[in-house]
């Protein structure tokens, strides 16, 4: 039997220090400079094996990476906040998150659990309501927040590496801990699989804070519904003329793009099953006065299934290229970032079970709740299944003040106890599982 009750008691106080600190330095996809050295620091300390930079991701297996010029940005931030120079040579250029090892020495399976680390482009709300502006921890960085619960996920990948180093002697088989960067946007997950971190895994474990509005103690044990998933970002270049004099020589990229938008929302539903598509950024021209020669929209696909999405993403593209030739523009087209849809095994739900079975805060056990999202987690989670492991995606249930990528979002810090329960639990069952 595992006694927990007073590890989790001694954790608590951890795991909101460290999600404050994360909260408050929120980093974009790639440049999780800060974040990732705060993390590595706290696992070495733990005696975790740490892999950083090019020994965590495949560099070409990274998509949608930031310019330049902000990588550099954030690179000299890091180490005038302290990120010592070592680090950042690793991690230089985007190669940020980590992996972390840890071998009991023992017998038994390899358990890996994946973590995402980013934030998004979002102004968190100055709220006095807010209670991160309330406790002081509100984002520091204009136009940057942790609006995804991903620096809870962060503080709860401290909290099951501090279970597994304390636990050691009761726990077989190796860990990996994988600390994923740039999930939003579907970027980072490849790179850590093409790097090899999946194989041999037997059983992965990866989950999401929310998602759905639930009570403290609800959780997931399996989820469904992953959406299949394609960024796209598109550049129509035309040419610029004046508005007044010789607006006949001007090719036109600001209407490309604006009837682009209009006929990709067009796009005829699927009878097999749900899809979207959503042109989410706009922009073109750059006075009144001339024919705008430059527009760049920032689009995205979805598909219940792989195939819907395919159906969805070939139709984008066909439009796209189709109205650039109408407006007689060149058009260029990136793919940005990608998910596909993957299933959770069945087995998760009577494990949970069995595994929670004595908590007192772990209340309800749904056996599936519905993602209705997209996440790049799938593909460590095929990558998994493929060889013959069993993958599952927690959801931990709290009540949220607001939607995912709102600037009032926020979850209930009780929930992250809650969450290092559940996998301590979970992973201490199968660590004596036949
Ligand atoms: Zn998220």
């Amino acid at each position: 039997m595992l006694q927990i009750d007073s590890f989790l008691q001694d954790i608590e106080p951890i795991l909101l220090e460290y999600r404050r600190n994360l909260h408050a330095e929120p980093e974009l996809g790639f440049t999780e400079y800060k974040t990732t050295y705060m993390i590595g620091k706290a696992l070495e300390q733990l005696g975790f094996t740490i892999f950083i930079g090019k020994d965590a991701l495949k560099t070409e297996a990274r998509i949608g990476l930031p310019s330049e010029a902000y990588l550099q940005y954030c690179e000299a931030s890091a180490l005038e906040a302290g990120v010592p120079s070592s680090w950042l040579e690793k991690m230089s250029g985007g190669h940020t998150g980590l992996v972390a090892t840890f071998d009991t020495k023992r017998p038994g399976k390899h358990i890996a659990l994946r973590f995402d680390i980013d934030s998004l482009p979002i102004h968190e709300t100055d709220e006095l309501s807010h209670y991160p502006k309330r406790k002081n921890f509100r984002s520091n960085k204009a136009g940057v927040m942790h609006a995804c619960a991903h620096d809870g996920h962060a503080a709860i990948g401290i909290g099951v590496a501090h279970f597994i180093q304390q636990f050691q002697s009761q726990l077989t088989g190796k860990f990996t801990l994988l600390f994923q960067p740039a999930e939003e946007g579907g970027r980072g997950a490849k790179a850590m699989v093409e790097k090899g971190w999946l194989d041999g895994v037997d059983l992965f474990i990866g989950g999401h804070i929310g998602i759905h509005s639930l009570t403290l103690g609800e959780i997931a044990a399996t989820t469904n519904e992953f959406l299949a998933t394609t960024k796209i970002n598109v550049t129509y270049e035309g040419v610029s003329a004046h508005a007044g004099i010789s607006p006949q020589t001007g090719k036109n990229a600001l209407l490309a793009a604006a009837a682009a938008s209009l006929h990709l929302a067009g796009i005829p539903r699927h009878g097999s099953g749900a899809t979207r598509i959503n042109v989410g950024k706009l922009e073109a021209g750059s006075g009144r006065n001339i024919i705008p020669d430059l527009a760049k929209m920032e689009v995205e696909t979805r598909g219940e299934t792989t195939e819907l999405n395919e159906y969805m993403e070939s139709e984008a593209k066909r439009i796209i290229a189709s109205v650039g030739q109408l407006y007689d523009v060149e058009t260029r087209l990136d793919i940005v970032g990608a998910a596909e849809v993957a299933e959770c095994d069945k087995e998760w739900i009577e494990w949970v079970r069995e595994a929670c079975s004595e908590s007192h805060k772990i209340t309800t056990i749904h056996p599936c709740l519905p993602l209705k999202g997209s996440e790049d987690v799938t593909y460590m989670m095929n990558a998994v299944r493929k060889q013959g492991g069993k993958a599952t995606y927690f959801i931990f249930g709290t009540p949220l003040t607001a939607g995912h990528h709102h600037p009032a979002f926020d979850f209930d810090e009780q929930v992250l106890s809650i969450a290092v329960e559940t996998i301590a639990r979970t992973v201490h069952y199968l660590s004596h599982a036949k």
